[in-house]
C-alpha cells in the first residue's frame, strides 16, 4: 500500500550494524527511538547490547521468554538480555571457558536490573539437582541482602547501588550452578553520616525501622520513626512512596535466613547498625562520630560480603567453570564531588580501557595479522587519562601518597604544587581556584568531549572539590587501584559480552527519550567507534561456532564439518587447506563481499551466511 510505513521504518533494525547510514550519530539515535518507542529496549550492535531503561514493567522478562531464549542461535530471535546471557552459558559449556558480562551505564540506566535478570535467568534454565537448589537460592538471595546495606535512594535513582560488585557464578561440568564468590568495591562510606536533599542513606536502616518486630527495635533501643535520627533525615525524604521498606525488611530477613546467618550473626549485625544512628556522648566531637560511624559501616559491609561468601563456596566441585557479573557504578559528576566520584571515575576509565584493549584495538590488530585488507578506524584511546591517574610515581595517585608520608604537614597548596609540577603540563589535567566558600582549590582531570572529532569514546571530567578529603583518603586510592587492577586481571582470563545501559530521561519517566541526554551517553559509552568496527568488521567475535568457523570448512587430516557440500573437498582434499576452503567456499556460492579469506581463518561479514551454510548441511 503506497505510504504505508515498512516494519523497518516502524521499528527501526534490531543490530545496527544493519542501518543504512550506519555512521550517522542521527541514524543511529533515530533507531534506538523508534525502538524505545515500540517498547523494544534492546538493540545490538553485533554481539554487544544497547539496553534503554523502560522505567516500566513490560512483560519480557517471563519463564516463557526465558524458554524461547534457550539454546538458540543468538541472532534468531529479537536482541534481549536472556540471548547475552544464553550465549555465554552456552559458550562456556561447549568450550568449557570462562566469561564475564560487564554492565556499564550511568546512575539509573539499568545495570543492577539487568545483572537481576541474568542470574534469574541461570537459576532457571539451568540444570538442576535437588541437592544444589540451595546453592541457587544462595546465589539469588544475596542479591537482596547486599541491596538493603549497599544501595540507597539518590536524586538519580531511587535504588541506587552504592558500591562496585562482581560476582562469580560457579557452575560444574554439567553446567548446573553449584556456587559463586563476591567481591565489592569501594562503599560509599560518607552516605551513613551526609544525605543531599531528596537522598536517603543506605535502604537497611529504614527497613530496619519500619519492618523491624517491637521485641528487636525494643532491645536495640530504637525509636520507629526514621525523622527522629539525625543520619536518617538529612535528605527529608525518609518516608518514600516508591520503596516499600516493610515489605523489602521482609524479604531480606527470610534471605538471611537461606544464606546461612545465624541468629548469633544477625544480633551482632543489627547492633552494629542500631549503634551507628546511637545517642551521642558527649565527649564524642561531630568529626570523630562520623569517622567512626562510617568506618563502623565500612567494615560491617566487609564482613557481610565475607559472610555471604561463606555461604556460597562450594567445596564438593573442583572443577568449575565460572560466568562472572560485573555492575559497577557509571561515570558521576555532582556539583559537588568528592574522592569517591574521582575513584568511580577512574574505575570507568579502566573498564572503558578494557573494552578498547579487548574490541577495538584487537579485532583490528588480528585483521592485520591475518592479512585482511583493512582501513583502520580511529579512537580515542583513552589510556592517557587511565596513565595520568595511575601512573607509577608519575601518576596523580602516587603525588596524594607521595605527599601524605612527607616529612611535614600536607596542605592543599603543597599537593596542589606538586601536581603542578609533575602534571601540570598534561593535556587532559587543569586545576582552578573556586570561590572562596567553597573549598578553597578545585583539581579538575577531564577529557573534554570534541565535537569536531569523529572519535570522543571518553568524558572523564572528574572534579574533586575537596582535596582536604583526598588527603584523607590517602591509602585508600593506592588501594583502590590495587583492586581495580585484580579486577582487571580477573577479567582479561575470561571471555567478554558487554551491555551498555542508558538512560532516556532524567525524570524516571516510561516512554520519555530526551535526545540530547541519550546522545551524550552514546558518545562516551564509545557506541559510534564500536559500531565503526562492527560494521567494517567480518565477524562477531564470540557468535558460537564461530571461532570454530574455519575448522567446519576444513581442517585436515580431522574431519571437517562442511566439506561434504562440495565434490572437490569430499570425501578427503589432498592440496593445501586454504586452496581446498575457496574451492568449497565458491561451490556453495558465497558472494566476494560476504567473506575474505586471512592467513588462517575464514572471516564472514554476516552471521546469517554461515546459518544459511549450516541448514545445507543438516538438510
Ligand atoms: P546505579 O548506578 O545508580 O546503581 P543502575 O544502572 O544500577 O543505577 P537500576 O537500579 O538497575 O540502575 O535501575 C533503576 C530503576 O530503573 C530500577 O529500579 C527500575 O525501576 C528501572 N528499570 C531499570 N531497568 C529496567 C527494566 N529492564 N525494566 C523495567 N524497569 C527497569
Ligand atoms: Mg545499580
Amino acid at each position: 500500500m503506497e505510504g504505508a510505513l515498512t516494519a523497518r521504518d516502524k521499528i527501526g533494525v534490531q543490530d545496527f550494524v544493519l542501518l543504512d547510514a550506519y555512521t550517522s550519530e542521527a541514524a543511529f539515535l533515530d533507531n534506538l527511538r523508534k525502538r524505545f518507542r515500540e517498547n523494544l529496549i534492546y538493540t545490538y550492535i553485533g554481539t554487544l547490547l544497547v539496553s534503554v531503561n523502560p522505567y516500566q514493567e513490560l512483560g519480557i522478562y517471563t519463564e516463557n521468554q526465558m524458554g524461547l531464549y534457550q539454546g538458540v542461535n543468538f541472532f534468531e530471535l529479537p536482541p534481549h538480555v536472556y540471548a547475552i546471557a544464553d550465549n555465554a552459558y552456552r559458550l562456556m559449556c561447549s568450550e568449557l571457558s570462562n566469561h564475564f558480562i560487564l554492565i556499564s551505564g550511568e546512575s539509573g540506566a539499568g545495570k543492577t536490573e539487568a545483572s537481576k535478570k541474568i542470574l534469574q535467568y541461570f537459576a532457571v534454565t539451568c540444570p538442576m539437582t535437588e541437592s544444589l537448589q540451595i546453592a541457587r537460592d544462595r546465589l539469588l538471595l544475596s542479591n537482596p541482602v547486599l541491596e538493603a546495606f549497599g544501595n540507597a535512594k539518590t536524586l538519580r535513582n531511587d535504588n541506587s547501588s552504592r558500591f562496585g560488585k562482581y560476582m562469580d557464578i560457579q557452575f560444574d561440568f554439567k553446567g548446573i550452578p553449584v556456587g559463586g564468590h563476591i567481591i565489592s568495591y569501594l562503599i560509599e562510606k560518607s552516605r551513613v553520616v551526609h544525605q543531599n536533599q531528596g537522598e536517603r542513606n543506605f535502604h537497611i536502616f529504614y527497613q530496619l525501622l519500619e519492618g523491624g518486630e517491637e521485641e528487636l527495635l525494643a532491645c536495640l533501643g530504637l525509636e520507629r520513626d526514621a525523622r527522629l535520627y539525625k543520619y536518617l533525615s538529612q535528605g527529608h525524604c525518609a518516608k518514600e512512596l516508591s520503596i516499600n521498606d516493610k515489605s523489602d525488611w521482609e524479604t531480606v530477613s527470610s534471605a538471611f535466613s537461606v544464606i546461612d546467618f545465624t541468629d548469633e550473626d544477625l544480633e551482632n549485625l543489627f547492633g552494629i547498625i542500631a549503634s551507628v544512628i546511637c545517642p551521642l556522648t558527649t565527649d564524642l566531637s561531630i568529626y570523630a562520630r562520623d569517622a567512626m560511624a562510617k568506618a563502623v559501616y565500612g567494615r560491617t559491609f566487609t564482613w557481610l560480603v565475607n559472610k555471604i561468601n561463606s555461604s556460597l563456596v562450594n567445596k564438593d566441585f573442583t572443577r568449575k567453570t565460572v560466568i562472572g557479573l560485573l555492575d559497577i557504578y557509571g561515570f558521576e559528576v555532582f556539583d559537588k564531588n568528592g574522592f569517591e566520584q574521582f575513584c568511580i571515575n577512574y574505575c570507568n576509565e579502566k573498564l572503558q580501557q578494557l573494552l578498547i584493549e579487548r574490541t577495538l584495538q584487537a579485532e583490528q590488530a588480528e585483521y592485520e595479522a591475518e592479512g585482511i585488507e583493512w582501513e583502520p578506524i580511529q579512537y580515542f584511546n583513552n589510556k592517557v587519562i587511565c596513565d595520568l591517574v595511575e601512573e607509577r610515581h608519575k601518576g596523580i595517585i602516587s603525588i596524594l601518597d607521595e605527599e601524605c608520608i612527607r616529612p611535614g604537614p600536607a596542605t592543599d597548596l603543597s599537593f596542589l604544587e606538586k601536581l603542578e609540577e609533575k602534571v601540570g603540563k598534561h593535556a587532559h589535567f587543569q586545576t582552578y581556584v573556586r570561590c572562596a566558600s567553597l573549598s578553597p582549590l578545585s583539581l579538575c582531570f577531564y577529557c573534554e568531549l570534541d565535537e569536531g572529532r569523529q572519535s570522543g569514546s571518553s568524558v572523564f571530567h572528574s572534579v574533586i572539590h575537596t582535596p582536604v578529603a583526598a588527603l584523607h583518603s590517602f591509602e585508600v586510592g593506592t588501594q583502590f587501584k590495587n583492586s581495580l587492577s585484580s579486577l582487571l586481571e580477573i577479567l582479561v582470563s575470561k571471555e567478554p559480552s558487554y551491555i551498555r545501559c542508558i538512560k532516556p530521561n532524567d525524570g524516571k519517566e516510561p516512554s520519555k527519550f530526551d535526545y540530547c541526554l541519550i546522545k551524550h551517553q552514546i558518545k562516551y559509552l564509545g557506541l559510534m567507534e564500536h559500531l565503526r568496527v562492527r560494521r567494517a568488521g567480518f565477524r562477531d567475535s564470540r557468535w558460537p561456532g564461530w571461532s570454530n568457523a574455519r575448522a567446519c570448512f576444513l581442517s585436515l587430516p580431522s574431519p571437517s564439518r562442511y566439506k561434504s557440500l562440495c565434490p572437490d573437498t569430499w570425501p578427503q582434499w589432498h592440496g593445501p587447506p586454504a586452496e581446498g576452503v575457496e574451492r568449497l567456499i565458491k561451490y556453495i556460492g558465497y558472494k566476494p563481499e560476504e567473506y575474505k579469506l586471512g592467513r588462517t581463518k575464514i572471516f564472514i561479514r554476516f552471521p546469517r551466511t554461515l546459518f544459511a551454510t549450516e541448514d545445507a548441511f543438516e538438510f
